[in-house]
């Protein structure tokens, strides 16, 4: 017998990086089509998705403020840029015959919809793959915390951290050999040992929500069905 999913409707977070594949900046085409068949697959057993994607392979406020821009006005840049990648994302998946809108939390709505939660909650009860784009829509904020936030306003199961890591480890696994990864945590040790998860604010979040967390390789084929699933994938922390 086929197994069932375990979540019914998950949050999947992926980081800008994640789709420059090999490259140094931008989207590979090859690295979004794949993640977008991973995706397929979800939707295609019966899983509501929602994604947030961040905007670090082409903009962070931080890094442009510390080139001598304005913080705030450097967070706008990397608010557009997660509605670039939400934009990318969105394409991939109709590619593949799936369903798919942008919600952004700024308004841009020539381009896409603003983001209204019942709106969002009906698009995911109809099998459409929504992806929250622009982050909070407030600077100092990163798209860790959005996800969280999101998460918790749409109802979800499972809040999915895609990284290039299959978990969170004792060490940096690439430059410790001795890493160990951890199969499961609780919020308050990944908070006392500054475990680097996603940032505080979107740990705090999912510990007061309860909202489980699985951290995971992306770049692992079936990694995020056999984690939806129920199967022993990555790190989940409760
Ligand atoms: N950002 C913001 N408010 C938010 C989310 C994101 O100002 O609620 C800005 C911030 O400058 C951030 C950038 O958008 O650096 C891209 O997001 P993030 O760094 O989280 O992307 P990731 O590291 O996941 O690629």
């Amino acid at each position: 017998m086929v197994k069932a999913p375990k979540y019914k409707r998950i949050l999947l977070k992926l980081s800008g990086e994640a789709l420059m594949g090999e490259g140094q900046y931008g989207i590979d085409p090859d690295t979004i089509k794949r993640i977008a068949e991973e995706v397929e697959g979800l939707v295609k057993a019966g899983i509501e998705v929602g994604m947030v994607i961040g905007g670090g392979n082409i903009f962070r406020g931080a890094g442009l403020a510390e080139a001598g821009m304005d913080r705030v006005t450097g967070d706008h840049m990397g608010m557009l840029a997660t509605v670039i990648n939400a934009l990318a994302m969105q394409d991939a998946l109709e590619h593949r015959g799936i369903y798919a809108r942008v919600m952004s939390a700024i308004k841009i709505n020539q381009i896409c919809e603003d983001y209204i939660r019942r709106r969002a909650v009906r698009h995911l009860e109809k099998g459409r793959v929504v992806i929250f784009a622009a982050g909070t829509g407030n600077p100092f904020f990163t798209t860790d915390s959005a996800a969280s936030l999101r998460a918790v306003e749409i109802g979800a199961d499972l809040l999915i951290k895609a990284t290039k890591v299959d978990g969170v480890y004792t060490a940096d696994p690439v430059k410790d050999a001795s890493a160990q990864r951890y199969r499961t945590l609780d919020f308050d040790q990944v908070l006392d040992q500054r475990l680097a998860v996603m940032d505080a604010t979107a740990i705090v979040m999912c510990r007061d929500y309860k909202m489980p967390l699985c951290v995971l390789n992306i770049n692992k084929p079936g990694a995020l069905m056999n984690a939806l699933l129920g199967n022993e994938e990555g790190t989940f922390v409760r």
